[in-house]
């Protein structure tokens, strides 16, 4: 078990922008054990009040779009050129490559990784999409508390994780490959839907054309979908995480993008709906928690749930007896 602090303690670092302190109040958040779980929620209650002042960004794509080199070099631009203090945490229950998400990156995010205004944290590892989801939220907090202006949430664009972190960021980028075809890329419809901005990645060398191509043809499909409640226009440029070109473009589309959220009203708006949502996900694990850890639930479920394989009780009844009860 990692070493345990008073709530006073992790708050007080975190408020100092110590990354040890921010790190510990991380991995207690991401603790399963019920006495940490109660500590990181006292630390978040005093952190809250100091959080909120930045802009999160989700960066999704396929593995092998290029998502940690273009993180390393997006965050480096962000660091140098824009002056920003930047987070990047990962959303990937899965953890299909080597390592464990970011982690296994560390090698190719080493710039990032050992960069003073940067801060990464991979995915925990053995934990549900509900378990990482609800993690990463919190990280979120203690990150903007420790004063950083920038967070990423990155996760690999082939399952349910994207409308997990759509969810919980103000602006949702999408990279892609051109010439792979949308199937091919494994980004199913609804991806591209929630997108406040495509990046074509790898737009350099004999790739350079068929980027510009492809950033044509995407942005026409783009047309074609229902205005954003927004009023925001999705938009599609390219870039080289390699030749570092085409960064400027993607954080003037963010900028664009916060500028008119902010002016219309929907940028607080939406801030607003998530907290509700956050709330709501966790009654919805509170009570499923209570449920499934209640005694007599314990002793009768395996009983029901064989009468009802069974075909001897039907679903509903069975679950309205287990329901009442706790
Ligand atoms: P991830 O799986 O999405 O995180 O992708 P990686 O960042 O690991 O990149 C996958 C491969 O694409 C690696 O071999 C990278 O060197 C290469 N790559 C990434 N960005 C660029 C780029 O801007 N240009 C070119 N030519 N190759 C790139």
């Amino acid at each position: 078990m990692a070493k345990r602090f008073s709530a006073e303690k992790y708050v007080a670092g975190i408020l100092a922008g110590d990354r040890v302190m921010l790190s510990r109040a991380i991995t207690l958040v991401e603790s399963k054990l019920h006495s940490d779980q109660e500590l990181a929620q006292e630390v978040i209650s005093q952190v809250l009040p100091h959080a909120g002042n930045s802009v999160r960004i989700g960066i999704t794509g396929v593995p092998g779009v290029g998502k940690s080199t273009f993180i390393e070099a997006f965050g480096i631009y962000l660091i140098q050129q824009q002056k920003k203090k930047l987070a990047v945490l990962a959303i990937d229950p899965t953890s299909q490559r080597s390592g464990g998400s970011i982690l296994g990156d560390k090698t190719r995010m080493d710039t990032l990784a050992t960069n003073p205004q940067a801060f990464i944290r991979p995915s925990p590892a053995g934990k549900s999409l509900g378990g990482v989801t609800r993690s990463t939220r919190e990280s979120i907090i203690l990150c903007e508390a420790a004063g950083f202006d920038t967070i990423f949430v990155e996760t690999v664009g082939v399952g349910q994780s994207e409308t997990a972190v759509h969810a919980m960021v103000d602006f949702f980028l999408l990279l892609m490959l051109a010439g792979a075809g949308d199937e091919l890329q494994g980004i199913k419809r609804g991806i591209m839907e929630m997108a406040d901005a495509i990046a074509i990645t790898k737009a350099d060398g004999t790739n350079a054309d068929k980027a510009k191509m492809a950033r044509a043809e995407y942005q026409n499909a783009l047309h074609l979908y229902p205005k954003a409640a927004s009023g925001w226009l999705p938009q599609v440029s390219t870039c080289s995480a390699l030749q570092q070109t085409g960064l400027d473009t993607i954080w003037q589309t963010m900028t664009d993008y916060l500028q008119l959220t902010h002016s219309n009203g929907f940028f607080e708006q939406k801030r607003h709906s998530q907290n509700l949502q956050w709330m709501y996900e966790a009654i919805r694990q509170g009570l499923e928690e209570h449920f499934y850890q209640h005694q007599q639930v314990k002793e009768q479920l395996p009983g029901i749930a064989a009468q009802v394989k069974e075909g001897q009780k039907s679903a509903f009844a069975a679950a309205s007896e287990l329901l009442g009860l706790v």
